[in-house]
């Protein structure tokens, strides 16, 4: 979601760079401003008081090296290498729980503002989002090969066998979690939905139109080619059985 320019877009950022930064500043400048220009912007960063109060109630801050106050601060201020640094490693600790946009009085929402950042992470190609994403690669190959998602039942060792002994970790008390932790589903192979051909090729449409397949292409080229097969496969059976249909329907006609 982006668009050509917004009001907080500027022709020339002031922040000062070190001496030797670990990229070029046109670099640094076209990554701050693909985050600036994305529509959403606007209204995710509205001033920071610098209190630390979306620090304080967020579950990631607890855990790892990241502040969503930091994140905030950095944007607010336009400090190019701290952008880009925080890009390389703590944008992906956030849990995207937005706690912090509930809590901040200035109306921020930090949360949505890393979900910014990690966006044009994948629009460059930058390493941190190659090496995030990468476990998920199965999930997106699922999801878009059958248009369904991965249950809990799915994970099995058998299926997993690279995942090696750690995938004994997960399966064991996968049920015994999931019913610990509250969700408003609890989707098993037997009652996840089903996704006809239409939806999937109609899904494989808005992919398209809205540059996912693009930002998949950028982050794993392998997975992209063997999506893409798969794809085509798909979009060959749909032509095939609209065509059926249409002899069906011509020969009802005589
Ligand atoms: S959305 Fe991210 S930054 Fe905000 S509270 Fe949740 S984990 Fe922290
Ligand atoms: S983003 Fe909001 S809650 Fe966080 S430090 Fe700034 S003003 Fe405070």
């Amino acid at each position: 979601m982006s668009q050509a320019a917004t009001t907080r877009v500027q022709h020339t950022i002031g922040d000062p760079l070190s001496d030797d930064p670990v990229v070029s500043r046109d670099t640094l400048e076209e990554i701050f401003s693909d985050i600036q220009a994305d529509l959403r912007y606007d209204h995710e960063l509205n001033g920071c008081l610098n209190c630390g109060i979306c620090t304080a109630t967020c579950p990631a801050a607890h855990y790892y090296d990241f502040s969503p106050r930091e994140i905030v601060q950095l944007l607010w201020t336009e400090n190019l290498e701290g952008i880009y640094d925080a890009m390389q490693e703590k944008i992906w600790a956030c849990a995207q729980c937005y706690t912090c946009a509930a809590r901040c009085p200035f109306g921020n929402s930090p949360g949505g503002l890393v979900m910014l950042m990690r966006e044009t992470a994948i629009k460059h190609g930058l390493q941190s989002a190659k090496d995030v994403l990468r476990p998920f690669s199965r999930v997106l190959l699922k999801v878009i090969s059958t248009g369904n998602q991965v249950s809990p039942d799915m994970i099995k060792p058998d299926h997993f066998a690279d995942w090696g002994p750690n995938i004994s970790k997960v399966e064991a008390p996968l049920k015994v979690l999931r019913q610990a932790i509250p969700v408003p589903t609890l989707n098993t192979t037997e009652t996840s939905w089903e996704v006809n051909l239409k939806t999937s090729i109609e899904l494989y449409t808005i992919w398209e139109m809205t540059g996912v397949l693009d930002q998949l292409e950028t982050i794993d080229e392998n997975l992209f080619d063997v999506i893409t097969d798969i794809m085509d496969e798909k979009r060959e059976d749909w032509e095939d059985w609209l065509e059926e249909q249409d002899e069906a329907d011509e020969d009802d006609e005589d």
